[in-house]
């Protein structure tokens, strides 16, 4: 097991490194140290992330006549968050470890049964033994064997520190993910100093103090979205009034969204600042069990048809104690990430509550008429109803890191270790460069001829590349490792019968094609 362990950790760490030694993605801010939880996009990192979103924008809207897209504000009115249940609801609970010091999210914690064994692993035998030392009072039957502390009962809670095991933790509290800033030309700060010097001369405690403050604060604050779906309830009307679509119908949104996440973890696939692809499905009442299971049906095959591994996709259904107490229905889509099966989409039946909710917050009326429809509460033509909804939730950065893992291969090469290479078998839809035009040698009219087809290719609107440095076979591997599908190679043989050799990244075959074919034969790869 411990061995599996180190050989996943591996797999990602090479991955991450690949990523920033090809820009594909940076640190934010790297050399000032870097921010936590916040990644650059480079070079080729856009181009994936890109080609990703626009995958699905093709799937979800351009491909069918019942969806249409906005791209709403990232701040919204902060009502939509009263009314949505974000204000008081989007929390994570969160625990402190008395041993290690470690805050974490207790829904995310290694389970453990009241009463079971619960070994303390600290990072070395001089903070195991400091441990050691200020437990030992309180927990006399506590021993210590090098960096271990044995001895300690799992408690009431269910579950241990991440980090050390430590049954010893803090009270759970309620951390709100949603990032708060203020909108206009106000000074938050100066309306608190003067109600806080007037709350203490009344000699207001600690708790009313800070519920002084929170009011205070709330009076001016805006939040950053935390997902793109709000936009899509609270503009339904404008969205079916402006289009006349009918029911069912979907609306789509990408675009970035903002979490304070508690824990950030491996490397893009939980970031504060992340994208989404999310469509809101609206549909007749009792239709939501149908499209759920539509639904399902068609991201699966999406994310397949990107070239993941089927393999490596898998649903998992939500449990009752898991569902949101208005949803009646949700899966996820897993990938087999190098760490273990984890969430890539959410899919789920979110019944009228979301409309329902933003009537009641707006005093609107969120509804929709069908002439056609026997409405069943009269029997007569004509049903007057809120929408139900089932919405296909995925993260485009999260994605991103799907694709990448799922392309990443080394090659062992020949027994001496010669042919041996890291690929990234991406779709050709997805990477980042679709062609590298490459002349053999720098002279002979090569980079003249290399140059030419180069401009036939942006002038097809392919993103190609072309690449005149260091020998051939180097080219080929830097071109591998970006995934780059096909590299076109003008030699010798060019200058005499117009040709010019098609190297397939997968197999390395190489075969010769007409110059005047090369932009039709990536095209028409790019297509299938
Ligand atoms: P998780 O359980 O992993 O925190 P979630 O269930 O809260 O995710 P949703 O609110 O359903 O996530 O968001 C839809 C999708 O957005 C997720 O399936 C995921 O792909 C993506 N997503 C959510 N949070 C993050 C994040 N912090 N970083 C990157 N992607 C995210």
């Amino acid at each position: 097991m411990a061995a599996e362990e180190s050989r996943e950790t591996e797999l990602m760490q090479k991955i991450v490194s690949l990523c920033k030694r090809r820009g594909f993605v940076f640190q934010s801010s790297e050399i000032y140290g870097g921010l936590r939880s916040a990644y650059d996009y480079g070079p080729m990192g856009v181009e994936l992330k890109r080609n990703l979103m626009s995958e699905w924008w093709r799937f979800m809207v351009h491909s069918r006549e019942d969806v249409v897209g906005i791209d709403a504000s990232i701040i919204m009115h902060p009502e939509v968050w009263k009314s949505s249940g974000h204000l008081a609801n989007f929390s994570d609970p969160l625990v402190d470890c008395k041993v290690c010091g470690e805050r974490f999210r207790a829904d995310k914690a290694p389970k453990l049964a009241e009463g079971a064994d619960a070994p303390i692993t600290l990072a070395d035998k001089g903070r195991a033994k400091a441990a050691h030392e200020k437990l030992q009072a309180t927990v006399p039957e506590l021993r210590r064997d090098g960096t271990s502390l044995l001895g300690a009962k799992a408690g009431p809670a269910g579950y241990v520190c991440s980090n050390c095991g430590s049954p010893f933790l803090s009270e759970e509290r309620r951390f709100n993910l949603m990032f708060r800033t203020t909108l206009g030309p106000v000074d938050p700060i100066g309306d608190i100093v003067g109600m806080v010097r007037a709350a203490v001369a009344e000699g207001a405690d600690d708790k009313e103090l800070r519920s002084r403050v929170e009011a205070a604060m709330a009076a001016s604050s805006v939040y950053l979205r935390p997902e793109t779906a709000q936009a899509m309830f609270v503009q339904f009307m404008n969205v079916q009034q402006s289009t006349g679509i009918k029911v069912p119908f979907g609306i789509a949104q990408m675009g970035k969204s903002f979490r304070n996440e508690v824990t950030a973890e491996h490397f893009i696939f939980r970031s504060c600042e992340f994208e989404q692809m999310e469509c809101e499905y609206f549909c007749p009442p009792g239709e939501g069990q149908k499209y759920l299971e539509y639904w399902k049906e068609q991201r699966m095959l999406w994310w397949r048809g990107l070239g993941i591994d089927a393999e490596n996709l898998r649903f998992r259904a939500h449990d009752a104690d898991e569902l949101a107490h208005y949803s009646d229905g949700c899966f996820d889509v897993e990938y087999k990430f190098p760490w273990g099966w984890d969430e890539l989409e959410g899919i789920a039946s979110r019944t009228d509550y979301d409309l329902k909710a933003h009537a009641a917050g707006s005093n609107k009326k969120l509804t929709y008429f069908d002439p056609e429809a026997t409405d069943p509460a009269t029997g007569k033509q004509g049903w007057h109803y809120v929408p139900h909804v089932v919405e296909p939730a995925a993260g485009a950065t999260r994605g991103v890191l799907a694709v990448l893992c799922d392309a990443y291969a080394e090659e062992a090469g020949d027994a001496d270790g010669k042919g041996a290479r890291t690929v990234l078998r991406l779709h050709p839809r997805l990477a980042p460069i679709k062609a590298a035009i490459l002349p053999l040698v720098k002279r002979d009219g090569m980079p003249e001829i290399a140059r030419k087809i180069a401009d036939q290719f942006f002038a097809a609107g392919i993103n190609a590349k072309y690449d005149e440095q260091h020998a051939i076979g180097k080219r080929y591997a830097r071109h591998d490792e970006v995934g780059t599908p096909y590299c076109l190679t003008v030699d010798t043989q060019t200058l005499t019968d117009d040709t010019v050799t098609i190297r397939h990244r997968d197999d390395r075959r190489q075969e010769r094609i007409k110059v005047q074919e090369a932009v039709d034969t990536v095209q028409r790869a790019l297509r299938g």
